[in-house]
């Protein structure tokens, strides 16, 4: 069996590598840390460090997208979620843990494996000899690789910087305020569209709402940068609304508010300014607010964006952020197993994919050591059925998010495949979670 060369002993490379060795597969994990590189967030050599919080958020697998996704690794022997069930400390029901205990337990895992071979040291270009590797070296890939990534994908398809615009559940939307149209009713291909139909929803403010969101956007409270952040570039095309805000009263009215070629079809008119969403994945459950990505804090962009009509109850699939974070824009670089198309010897894992969070990241590599481990002694790689949460996030990575707004993401439920019956809330995220679980039943058979 072909050795697989893993690049980043990270929450990614560390499951993937495990998924491999146990299935018999020699594995060769490379990590710079500990072999005189570092990353500016990452402070010991362990492997699979946690970065900043000691969460893995909700262990909920009935009504919770990421407690599910923890449920489902563990049926497949998943080694990070075993270090967390180790290392566990008192959350309510939450899984949080220990981060030096849970560092500790994956490293001794990977160390003591037999058929792992940790290589400390930073990969700048891989080694041409290397058959199969598993890119896994997260959002602050060093420089020397991203500009190996950057070669082979072209510089436009690798990002530095993440900036999200707030996602919004489509469902929460009020269609009784909000409108479908594309500016100036026009379709794809320049045609013109009849009433009520455009890729665009649309919210409208009248003056005084507007001069009271720009007045409350000026108000609110903004996260630092970073200090290693501030000298990475970011503005092309990509400004936060807070900063569009301080330029002056009119300028978000001229930019991503802005209301021509609109018509509210309750006053027959335009409105003042209008605040557009976008379809943000294949099944149009999920929509992003065009242009709004911000640096707000959480609880005052939820606060805040609630403002505007039509969005009162909206639920949000993720809010607004400016990161470092290097990820490719997978949708339209990778197969549905993970490997780039231009070079299938080589597959990507972990946030790099354009995951987002230590779970999913895990998730990533999870699924790209199942595929290699098939790969490897020469069997077709089965992919997790759609309708589980394994299943939804790879679908949103490899083919189902908009390739030209492309944004990391968390799992949530809006990126699984629509239900059918009218359950809303809790129900609903009841019975995706109950199919969820009987698809991967049949799936664990095959994968084992
Ligand atoms: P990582 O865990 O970052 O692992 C990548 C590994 O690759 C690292 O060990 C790195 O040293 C190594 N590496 C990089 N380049 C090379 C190279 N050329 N050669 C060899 N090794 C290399 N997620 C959450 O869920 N909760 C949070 O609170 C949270 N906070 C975050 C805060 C910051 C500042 C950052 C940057 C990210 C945060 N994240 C958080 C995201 C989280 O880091 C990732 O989701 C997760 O760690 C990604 O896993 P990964 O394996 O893809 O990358």
């Amino acid at each position: 069996v072909e050795t697989v060369h893993v690049i980043g002993g990270g929450l990614a490379g560390s499951e993937a590598a495990w998924q491999l060795a146990t299935r018999g597969v020699p594995v060769v994990l490379h990590e710079m840390r500990g072999g005189g590189g570092t990353t500016p967030a990452h402070q010991t050599e362990q492997l699979a460090e946690l970065v900043c919080s000691n969460s893995f958020r909700s262990d909920d697998a009935d009504y919770n997208a990421v407690g599910l996704l923890h449920a489902e690794m563990r049926a497949l022997n998943s080694l990070i979620m075993r270090a967390a069930d180790g290392a566990k400390v008192p959350a309510g029901s939450a899984l949080a843990v220990d981060r030096d205990m849970f560092a500790d337990a994956v490293t001794a895992a990977l160390s003591q494996h037999p058929l792992i071979r940790i290589e400390r040291g930073e990969v700048g270009t891989p080694d041409p000899s290397w058959k199969r590797m598993l890119i896994a070296t997260g959002p602050l890939t060093s420089p020397g690789l991203a500009a190996f990534i950057q070669g082979l994908t072209g510089e436009e398809h690798l990002a530095f910087f993440d900036a999200i615009a707030p996602i919004v559940h489509a469902d929460s939307i009020d269609m009784g305020i909000a409108w479908r149209q594309s500016r100036y009713d026009k379709g794809p291909d320049g045609e013109i569209l009849p009433q009520g139909e455009g890729d665009y929803i649309n919210c409208p403010l009248s003056k005084a709402q507007y001069l009271e969101f720009v007045a409350a956007l000026n108000a609110a409270e903004k996260a630092d940068f970073k200090e290693w952040e501030r000298d990475t570039p970011y503005f092309e095309g990509c400004m936060p609304i807070e900063v569009m805000a301080e330029r002056g009263p009119n300028t978000l009215r001229f930019g991503p508010m802005k209301p021509v070629g609109l018509r509210d079809p309750r006053t027959g008119r335009g409105a003042w300014a209008v605040v557009q969403l976008r379809q943000d994945n294949a099944s149009g459950t999920l929509m992003n607010i065009v242009g709004f990505q911000t640096k707000l804090k959480h609880g005052e962009q939820t606060r805040l964006f609630r403002t505007i009509p039509g969005l009162e109850n909206a639920e949000f699939a993720r809010l607004g952020g400016l990161h470092r974070n290097s990820f490719i824009r997978s949708p339209i670089l990778l197969d549905e197993t993970l490997r780039l198309k231009v070079a299938t010897e080589i597959s990507f894992a972990g946030q790099i994919t354009g995951c987002e969070g230590y779970v999913e990241s895990a998730a990533v590599g999870l699924m790209a050591g199942l595929f290699l481990a098939a790969r490897a002694k020469g069997d077709e790689p089965v992919r997790p059925p759609r309708d589980t949460a394994l299943g939804s996030l790879l679908a949103h990575i490899t083919g189902e998010a908009v390739a030209d707004s492309f944004q990391p993401m968390n799992i949530n439920f809006g990126l699984f495949p629509a239900i059918e019956g009218a359950e809303r809330g809790r129900e609903r995220k009841a019975k995706i979670a109950a199919r969820a679980k009987r698809a991967l039943e049949g799936w664990l058979g095959l994968v084992g």
